[in-house]
């Protein structure tokens, strides 16, 4: 028989159980945990339905399902595991190492019906809000925000450095080369030999190839890259040298364009002189330095081949 004192308890229990329930203070967590283990199964009944009301005011979900779990797998009392069940049904994702114990005992025949119903409720919770919770992290167009499907992602990723979907692929695509194109192509610069060019420092390089004597193929077609315009580029077929001038480094894009570019030549096994805008004050001798270097690192593949010292001094 229960003396005065414990059914004074009792009942101061049950009413925190039952006020901290309609408190909204996810703070009222750890003293509910507690409550939780009482040994009067109504506080704990009352205690677990409690916890599941706070889920929503953002109670510490992983400590809510470490107390709530073990009590609703295992409560000696089912219709305490059954209000655990459904508290933890609450905490969706934060539930998911025990979805597989919430499978078995939604089909436990020894388990009471309502345990049953409620742990099979408690797992298709889990597994929603996980589901939910996939497609919550799934890759958006950093543009429309439109979601992106893997193989979109990967090819912008690539090209861009960023997620975009297809369309915005495209537009971001054609916006970028039409402005490079429309600030490079207005820079037509004839050169001594008449060779027009798009900055002053392919003028430069394209007098000095001319002085040198040396023939060179002037490209002046866009490159695009991956996305990014990369500007024209002189090629000299006896040697098989290209020579880039990198005119506009401090444009990001046209930065990564540079690098994309670079990449693909090694990766062809070409041969590249780069030059820079930084170069050109001495644009000249560094074009000489770099066509000896050149000669010098790598023989040319045949005699006939060889950059006539001569024509470089
Ligand atoms: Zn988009």
């Amino acid at each position: 028989m229960k003396s005065t004192m414990d059914i004074q308890q009792h009942q101061r229990a049950r009413q925190r159980a039952v006020e901290l329930g309609r408190s909204m203070d996810p703070t009222a967590l750890p003293e509910l945990i507690e409550l939780l283990r009482l040994p009067s199964t109504e506080v704990r009944r009352l205690a677990a339905s409690a916890i599941g009301k706070l889920a929503e005011f953002g109670a510490d979900p992983p400590a809510a399902v470490a107390a709530l779990a073990p009590v609703a797998l295992c409560d000696r009392h089912p219709q305490v595991r059954q209000y655990a069940l459904k508290a933890l049904k609450n905490f969706g994702a934060a539930a998911e190492p025990y979805l597989h114990d919430l499978d078995e005992l939604a089909v436990n025949p020894a388990a009471k019906d309502y345990v049953c119903v409620a742990a099979r409720a408690a797992a298709e919770a889990v597994r929603a809000a996980l589901q939910q919770a996939a497609e919550d992290t799934v890759e958006r167009c950093s543009r429309c925000h439109a979601t992106v499907a893997p193989d979109e992602c990967s090819r912008s990723r690539q090209a861009f450095h960023r997620t975009f979907c297809d369309r915005c692929f495209d537009e971001v695509f054609l916006q970028r080369r039409n402005w490079e194109m429309q600030v490079e192509l207005k820079k037509t610069i004839q050169a001594a030999d008449g060779t027009v060019v798009q900055s002053d420092g392919e003028r430069i390089i394209a007098e000095e190839l001319a002085r040198l004597d040396l023939e060179y193929r002037y490209d002046n077609r866009f490159r695009i890259i991956k996305g990014y315009a990369v500007r024209p580029d002189f090629y000299l077929p006896e040697f098989d040298l290209y020579i880039e001038y990198w005119g506009m480094e401090d444009n990001l894009d046209y930065r990564i364009g540079m690098l994309e570019k670079k990449k693909l030549y090694q990766q062809a096994g070409k041969r590249v002189l780069s030059l820079y805008a930084g170069d050109k004050p001495r644009l000249r001798e560094k074009l000489r330095e770099g066509l000896n270097r050149q000669k010098r690192q790598e023989p040319f593949g045949n005699a006939n081949q060889t950059i006539q010292t001569s024509k470089l001094h």
